[in-house]
């Protein structure tokens, strides 16, 4: 079972580096991954396009209150044509 190997894996770790919180864990992980998108051709047109980071702005209610938040750096895609 490759799933529940890579789940031990990660209690391994997370005992290791984080006090035994898994939840720790996987946030200072994902706080360290600093990934790249490949290049890729536009969905609409087939010409290249470019990562470009923009701002996002989302909402989500609580409760029955109605919030924004914005979210900065959000890559995506960009058409180039
Ligand atoms: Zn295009």
């Amino acid at each position: 079972m490759v799933e529940s190997g890579l789940r031990r894996l990660i209690k391994l770790k997370a005992a290791l580096y984080s006090g035994g919180s898994t939840a720790r864990f996987l946030r200072m992980a994902a706080e360290e991954y600093v990934g790249t998108l490949p290049d890729k051709a536009c969905v609409d047109c087939g010409s290249s396009s470019k990562v470009i980071h923009q701002l996002e702005t989302l909402t989500c209610t609580v409760g029955d209150k109605i919030h924004t938040v914005k979210v900065k750096g959000v890559p995506m895609y960009q058409c180039e044509k």
